[in-house]
């Protein structure tokens, strides 16, 4: 059995990825300081002998002896709730890392960050490689996400330069599934609220900008393979589904899964709203073995299951 200490194990990625591990019969130490991570999450594992949740800020050091892996997910990761806590994201991005790095130097355990798409920020190559540096703008209000996540990447290559870390690098694209949060304004997330609640969907822009969405199950599959795979695999690996959407023609699948006619309600695009974005994934199937099993309307269909039982 390992012992793997999970940040952020109270938010959506996280929690999902402390069930599969202590299903594996793992030890997980979760760290998280509910500023947008949720307890209730959790629930099903709050009385497992192998888990343990600690309430902790990771921009504060955090000790511990014996650790195998560090997964690495504290950050708010939902563009309204990371721009209204700008300079927490940041600081949890820089001084998060530089923390945990340090943990993992002390204890030799191997350390996955949970880096992003976001690195590519509003991207002029399409789809988006691993070798592609981006095109971010380093002074708006995305800034605090992309580049705090962009200097985070830096570090752990430091680290593994200097002192020789394990580490692992994941580029996460957007991700969807039973664990979102009903109010962090994501798109998914707010599309099937609407649809269910019989209100307009809230377009933003002409809804022409693109995404591409992966079934939580996949990504949780995709870490854990990351993170136990060679040595020599540091990445930055991207994981993601390549299927891509533009956000009108989410709206109408998620409609249409619902079974509801329903309104578009246009409004203006926020600053900075990347305008395609889908990830180029060989590397991952390469060295991974790895792709996604689970196709749009199937996630949603478990998604919406999960936002019905909530209400
Ligand atoms: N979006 C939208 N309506 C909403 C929420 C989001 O049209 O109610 C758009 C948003 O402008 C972006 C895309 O959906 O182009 C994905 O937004 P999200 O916040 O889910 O994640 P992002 O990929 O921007 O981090």
């Amino acid at each position: 059995m390992k012992k793997i200490l999970v940040t952020g194990g109270a938010g959506f990625i996280g929690s999902n990825l402390c069930k599969r591990l202590i299903d594996e019969g793992e030890k997980v130490v979760c760290l998280d300081n509910l500023s947008s991570g949720k307890k209730t999450k959790l629930r099903s594992l709050l009385h497992e002998a192998n888990f343990e949740l600690v309430d902790h800020d990771i921009c504060y050091p955090y000790h511990c002896d014996d650790i195998d892996q560090i997964y690495n997910l504290a950050c708010p990761a939902s563009p309204i709730f990371y721009q209204e806590h700008s300079i927490q994201t940041s600081k949890t991005s820089f001084l998060g890392s530089f923390h945990l790095l340090g943990l993992a130097k002390k204890t030799e355990a191997k350390i996955l960050q949970a880096s992003t798409s976001e690195v590519y920020g509003d991207p002029l190559v399409h789809p988006q490689p691993e070798q592609y540096y981006g095109n971010v703008n380093p002074i708006g209000p995305r800034s605090c996400y992309d580049e705090g996540k962009r200097l985070a990447e830096s570090l752990f290559f430091d680290y593994h330069r200097q002192h020789n870390l394990q580490i692992k690098i994941a580029r996460i694209f957007n991700t969807y599934g039973p664990g979102m949060d009903p109010n962090d304004g994501r798109v998914v997330s707010n599309f099937i609220l609407q649809s269910i609640q019989g209100k307009p969907l809230t377009i933003y822009g002409d809804g022409q900008q693109t995404r591409s969405f992966c079934y939580v199950d996949d990504m949780v599959d995709a870490l854990i393979r990351l993170m136990n795979s060679d040595d020599s695999i540091t990445g930055p690996v991207n994981l993601g589904n390549p299927v891509e959407y533009s956000m009108l023609d989410l709206a109408k699948t998620i409609a249409s899964s619902l079974n509801r006619e329903v309104l578009f309600q246009f409004t203006k695009l926020p600053e900075d709203d990347p305008k395609q974005r889908q990830p180029d994934i060989t590397y991952a199937k390469n060295v991974l073995k790895w792709e996604p099993q689970v196709n749009l309307q199937d996630g949603l269909k478990k998604t919406i299951r999960y936002f019905k039982n909530l209400s």
